[in-house]
């Protein structure tokens, strides 16, 4: 680093990496072979959208008006309870942003979980306090709740990722109303359509103090048009409002998650989430049959958990065979933990095949 960037540097930022996604370390020294991605609870359907640039030399509107109504319908909430950022990820800055103090406020998360609230703290200077979730991956109410006062942010996510677990409703309802006047609970529900009946966005009006995260980038099957939701009181959307950028969200952005928002659009979406489900109970069924491999968490979004002793090994095997799957074995109680995304059927049992050829070769060998 030049001394000069070094001497400037903000102290908080001096310790950070620059994120490392799989995709960027996978990319690298690859080449032209034809990868399999089954790491990022992307969804395997690419699905084709209009854009018009008749307008692309406007700016456009900060929050789309035809974005936010059909948001706000599709989630059973009003316009003044949605905001719309770009992804979920932008939603969780936001938060930290608006209601963080550098240097002195804090967010509380429970691990194992989503790695972003965390890297998005760290970056603003605010401190992060863990409550890990019980060995069921239960929430740790009493762990929770002991944080009272010295938290302003609570995140937690349901179904989460990547235990695939959802929150039970009656420890969510403790933590909302113990934390009523003293901090904002952040509902994550970036996988919901898996679990749709178990979402908190119609318990807005009852609790003030409640926050829940959306994304297109799962099952709406659009994460790369970066494109995410926070639904909240009226009061805390008008607070992100004041730090959000004048315009967060492309045109073609807009114009795309309007049409993944029309009512054919939620439809197909529901479709590939019925096929995507039908796709995890093959996969679970199949790993379920390997004797090493311990399924881990449960399966309400769209991704598997699994433990297996030879982690590492498998993951190279795979990797050397141009699939791509996440480890998670870093994450507390998670030790020798891999996640595999659901795919598409095809490249499910591909992926099933490797796996049933790693073990077979691991037999033959001792
Ligand atoms: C993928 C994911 C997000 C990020 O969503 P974006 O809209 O793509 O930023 C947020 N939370 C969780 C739990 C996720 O898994």
């Amino acid at each position: 680093m030049s001394n000069l960037v070094d001497k400037l540097l903000c102290d908080n930022v001096k310790n950070l990496k620059p994120y490392e996604s799989a995709r960027r370390l996978f990319a690298a020294g690859t080449g032209e072979i034809q990868q399999t991605w089954l790491n990022a609870n992307e969804s395997p359907f690419a699905n084709s959208y209009d854009v018009d640039s008749e307008r692309f030399n406007r700016y456009p509107d900060c929050q789309p008006t035809s974005v936010i109504n059909s948001y706000a319908a599709y989630s059973g909430v009003a316009p003044e309870n949605t905001l719309v950022s770009r992804g979920a990820d932008e939603g969780i800055e936001l938060l930290i942003r608006a209601f963080c103090n550098p240097a002195q406020d804090a967010i509380l998360i429970c691990p194992p979980t989503y790695g972003m609230y965390a890297i998005s703290a760290e970056t603003f200077n605010v401190d992060v306090h863990k409550a890990p979730l019980n060995e069921d991956f239960s929430l740790d109410v009493p762990g929770i709740c002991a944080y009272k006062d010295k938290v302003k942010l609570v995140f937690i996510c349901s179904p989460n990722n990547p235990t695939g677990t959802t929150v039970d409703a009656q420890q969510l309802q403790q933590v909302v109303e113990h934390f009523a006047d003293s901090a904002l609970v952040v509902v994550d529900e970036a996988y919901i359509e898996f679990d749709w009946q178990s979402s908190w966005a119609n318990k807005l009006a009852t609790y003030p103090n409640l926050v829940v995260l959306r994304t297109l980038s799962k099952a709406f099957a659009l994460a790369g048009i970066r494109c995410g939701f926070t639904l909240a009181a009226p009061a805390a959307i008008q607070a992100l409002l004041k730090v959000i950028a004048p315009y967060p969200i492309p045109e073609p952005v807009a114009q795309i998650a309007s049409q993944a928002l029309s009512a054919s659009g939620i439809l197909r979406m529901q479709d590939q989430v019925s096929d995507l489900n039908a796709q995890r109970a093959i996969l679970k069924q199949q790993l379920m049959t390997i004797p090493h491999v311990e399924l881990v968490g449960d399966d309400k979004a769209n991704f598997i958990l699994f433990r297996c002793e030879q982690k590492q090994q498998l993951m190279q095997y795979l990797v050397d065979n141009h699939f791509l799957i996440r480890d998670q074995s870093k994450q507390i109680n998670l030790q020798n933990c891999l996640r595999i995304t659901v795919g598409t059927a095809e490249q499910n049992q591909q992926l099933m095949d490797l796996i049933f050829s790693f073990f077979q070769q691991q037999e033959s060998a001792q």
